[in-house]
C-alpha cells in the first residue's frame, strides 16, 4: 500500500478541466494533495459546451474518487433523465437509427445523467480551492535523473514535482511530445449552443423536444438535442459556490463546414451572427417548430469546434509523468464518451497510485490499461460519426 507514501510526495496536475479535477478529488479522498495548474484566469472564463451525458462507467468513477456530499450533490443537480432517444427527421417525423438505439439506456442502474457542465465543474473544485493555482500555464518541462520533473509556465515561474499529470486537454504538449498522441482533424466540425426555456421559445418549440433527448438526422449532418430541465432550484441552488442556472434545450450539430458554408480552419472563430446565419442557411426547409430553437438561441452561447480524434496508439516508456483525458486520448463528440473516459483514468490512476509500491509502477499498470480502454473508445467515437453524418480524412476529402 502506497498511500502513506504518497502522501508526501509532490504531485502537480496539469489543467482544471473535468478530468484533472476528477482525480484531484480522488486523491484529497486518500488524503493525498497535489497542486493543480491552470492556465485560465478562473474556472469560468471560457464556455466548454452546457451539457455533459454521464454514462455509467464516468458516474461509477465520479462515484469513486468524489466525497460522498459531492457526488449526492452531483446527482441532485443534474437534470431530469428520461430514458432512451428518438431519432426524427428534420421534418420532426419519426425515424429510426440502428447506431442511435443502441445508445439507449437498456439495462442499467440508472440513465445516463445530464449534468450542466458548469455546475459539475463548481462541484468538482469545491474543497480543491487552495490547491489550485490560476493563471499557470505549462509550456516545458524537464526530467532530472532522480526522476524529479521541474515544470516551466508561461509566467516564467517553475514548480519540481515528482508525478505529473497532464490534463490539459486537446492540445496538450506532454501527451503530444512524451505520450506520442496523434490527433489528426476528423473534418467535421461541432456548432453547438443552448436555447433558454422562455415562455416564447416553450410555445414555438415542437412539443416532442420538450423531453428528452432527439437526435435529428439531416443530409451530411446530425443534430443532437437534449432537453434539460432541472428541479434543483431552493435547496441546492441556495448553495454559494454554484451558479444559478435556468432551463434550457441545449443543441449541437455535428458534420463538415462546407455543409454550413463555412470554411475549414483551425483558426477561424466566427462571430455568433455569423454562426446563426451558417445555421439558419442549412436549415431553411427545416419544420418550423426545430428551426424555433435557432430563432430563440442564445447568441453567446454559439459556438464552434473543430472535431480532432486520436490515433489509436501503443505504449510509450512510462515514468513520473503521464496524462489523462483529451490530453492523451481525443475523441469526437459523436460517442459522448470523452469526458467519461477521463473520468475513467482518473479512478483508475488514483486507485494504483494509493495501491502499487512505486510511481513507476502505478504508473506504468494505468497507461497500460488506459491506452486499451480509450483505443476502443476512440474508434467506437469514429464509427459513431461515419454513421451519423459521414466522416472525412485529415485533408476534408471523404463525405457520406
Ligand atoms: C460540444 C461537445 C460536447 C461534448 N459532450 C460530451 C458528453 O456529453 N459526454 C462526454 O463524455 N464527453 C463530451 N464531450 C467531450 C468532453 O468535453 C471532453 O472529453 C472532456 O472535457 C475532456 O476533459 P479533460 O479534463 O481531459 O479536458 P478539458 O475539459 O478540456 O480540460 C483541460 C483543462 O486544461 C487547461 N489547460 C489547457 N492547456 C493548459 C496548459 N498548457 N497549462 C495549464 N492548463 C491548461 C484548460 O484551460 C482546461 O481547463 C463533448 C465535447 C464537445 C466539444
Amino acid at each position: 500500500m502506497m498511500t502513506k507514501q504518497m502522501r508526501s510526495k509532490r504531485i502537480a496536475v496539469i489543467g482544471a478541466g473535468l478530468g484533472g479535477l476528477c482525480l484531484a478529488q480522488g486523491l484529497k479522498k486518500h488524503e493525498i494533495q497535489c497542486s493543480i495548474f491552470e492556465k485560465d484566469a478562473a474556472i469560468n472564463t471560457r464556455s466548454q459546451g452546457y451539457r455533459i451525458r454521464v454514462n455509467e462507467p464516468g458516474r461509477k468513477a465520479l462515484e469513486k474518487c468524489l466525497p460522498e456530499n459531492l457526488y449526492r450533490l452531483f446527482l441532485n443537480t443534474c437534470a431530469a433523465s428520461y430514458n432512451g432517444m428518438k431519432v426524427l427527421t428534420t421534418t420532426l417525423e419519426r425515424s429510426q437509427n440502428a447506431l442511435v438505439e443502441s445508445w439507449s439506456d437498456g439495462v442499467k442502474e440508472m440513465p445516463d445523467l445530464k449534468p450542466n457542465r458548469l455546475t459539475l465543474r463548481e462541484i468538482l473544485l469545491q474543497g480543491l480551492q487552495d490547491n489550485i493555482c490560476f493563471g499557470k500555464e505549462l509550456t516545458d518541462w524537464k526530467e532530472s535523473e532522480t526522476g524529479e520533473v521541474e515544470l516551466t509556465f508561461s509566467d516564467g515561474s517553475t514548480y519540481t514535482a515528482d508525478l505529473v499529470v497532464a490534463a490539459d486537454g486537446v492540445h496538450s504538449k506532454i501527451g503530444k511530445e512524451y505520450c506520442k498522441d496523434k490527433k489528426i482533424n476528423t473534418g467535421n466540425i461541432t456548432i453547438y449552443g443552448r436555447t433558454f426555456y422562455s415562455p416564447e421559445a416553450q410555445s414555438a418549440i415542437a412539443q416532442e423536444l420538450h423531453e428528452g433527448t432527439s437526435v435529428i438526422i439531416g443530409d451530411r449532418l446530425s443534430l443532437i438535442i437534449d432537453f434539460m430541465t432541472f428541479d434543483f432550484s431552493r435547496k441546492e441552488a441556495s448553495r454559494d459556490f454554484l451558479s444559478p442556472i435556468s432551463d434550457y434545450f441545449y443543441w449541437a450539430f455535428i458534420g463538415q463546414p462546407q455543409v454550413f458554408g463555412m470554411v475549414k480552419s483551425d483558426f477561424y472563430t466566427p462571430s455568433a451572427e455569423e454562426i446563426l446565419n451558417s445555421i439558419n442557411k442549412v436549415t431553411h426547409q427545416w419544420h418550423p417548430q426545430l428551426k424555433a430553437l435557432f430563432q430563440y438561441a442564445d447568441l453567446p452561447s454559439l459556438s464552434v469546434t473543430p472535431i480532432r480524434s486520436s490515433l489509436p496508439k501503443g505504449p510509450w516508456k512510462s515514468g513520473n509523468i503521464t496524462a489523462l483525458g483529451d490530453a492523451v486520448h481525443t475523441m469526437s463528440p459523436a460517442g459522448g464518451v470523452g469526458a467519461n473516459t477521463a473520468f475513467t483514468d482518473a479512478a483508475l490512476l488514483t486507485d494504483y497510485l494509493i495501491s502499487k509500491n512505486s510511481i513507476p509502477e502505478a504508473v506504468a499498470d494505468y497507461e497500460k490499461q488506459m491506452i486499451m480502454y480509450s483505443n476502443q473508445a476512440i474508434e467506437i467515437s469514429r464509427e459513431g460519426g461515419e454513421i451519423l453524418h459521414g466522416n472525412t480524412d485529415d485533408d476534408g476529402n471523404k463525405s457520406l
